[in-house]
């Protein structure tokens, strides 16, 4: 990254739609913005302002850059009415990202909420390219209605992948949903883990990280083994302003993906 302040100037390739309220733009920079997965940009809208979103396209194919994004406020009310054709700007990559060496050998249990599905799934494509070095992968995500379920139609290919498995759940059916209704929360109880062997990552709402983290706990995962995506207000991403410390932790430069172990002592890591 040349100049950290500069964005680049990115076109918007194509815009799917995944649910109601999330988008995914398929972006198209000048040049290829190598990225860990939990690394994170910051997308400028061109005289509206910048807001920090992890891409969640494939580490590993740089052609193009996707970015997920829930209508949350002012900004990403913009993000949804752009069209393809239309240019934005790309500023990053930030964050350390995920340890994906420590990850190698062990179970990965991946725990999603709503739109924290999509930071996730630069971590489930970074998995997947080298499914070998996992034993398991086990991905676990909740939504709050079947229409709010983000990626929908990649799940059969997920749980086709050897020694992945998926499953979801909805906060509320309807009366054609014949999947699971209940909190994410849920599909914690017995995941046939082995958890001396085993790291769990979580991206969702604080609240949703807040009773995964205690579930986590409560079946026998140490803080040690839990990884969470603290997705807090951020402005500068490079450590500078303090916007997003907790503790001593500034989460845009030592995160946003934080272990447990480090962060459980400080009052308001959910929020
Ligand atoms: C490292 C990081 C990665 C992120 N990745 C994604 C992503 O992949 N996809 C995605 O949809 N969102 C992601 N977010 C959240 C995204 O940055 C916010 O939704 C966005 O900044 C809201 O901007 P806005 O102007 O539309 O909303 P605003 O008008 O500023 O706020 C609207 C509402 O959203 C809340 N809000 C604002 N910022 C955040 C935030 N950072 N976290 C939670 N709530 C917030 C406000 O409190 C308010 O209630 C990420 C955030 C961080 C810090």
């Amino acid at each position: 990254m040349d100049n950290l302040y500069q964005p680049i100037e990115t076109q918007v390739l194509d815009i799917i739609t995944e649910t109601p309220t999330i988008k995914t733009l398929v972006l198209k920079p000048p040049h290829p913005i190598p990225f860990r997965s939990g690394q994170f940009m910051q997308l400028t809208l061109f005289g509206i302002g910048e807001a920090p979103f992890t891409p969640s396209s494939s580490p590993h194919e740089l052609d193009t850059m996707e970015i997920t994004i829930l209508k949350a406020g002012h900004l990403t009310e913009v993000v949804h009415d752009l069209k393809p054709g239309d240019r934005v700007g790309l500023r990053g990559p930030f964050g350390k990202g995920y340890p994906m060496k420590k990850f190698e050998g062990k179970e990965i249990l991946v725990v999603g909420g709503g739109v924290g599905l999509a930071p996730l799934r630069a971590l489930l494509y970074a998995l997947f390219h080298d499914l070998n070095k996992y034993p398991k992968i086990s991905i676990k995500y909740g939504a709050r209605n079947p229409s709010e379920l983000s990626f929908r139609q990649q799940y059969e290919e997920w749980q086709k992948l050897k020694n992945v498995d998926f499953e979801c759940t909805v906060d509320r059916g309807h009366a054609q949903w014949e999947g699971k209704v209940g909190l994410v929360t849920e599909l914690l109880e017995n995941t046939g883990i082995d958890l001396t062997n085993a790291y769990a990552v979580s991206c969702g709402p604080e609240i949703m990280l807040k009773f995964v983290t205690l579930k986590l706990l409560s079946v026998g995962f140490k803080p040690e083994q839990i990884y969470l995506s603290m997705n807090r207000k951020m402005s500068c991403g490079m450590g500078l302003c303090g916007r997003c410390n907790i503790g001593p932790y500034y989460l845009c430069k030592d995160g946003p993906d934080m272990n447990y172990a480090k962060i459980q002592v400080y009052p308001d890591v959910f929020g």
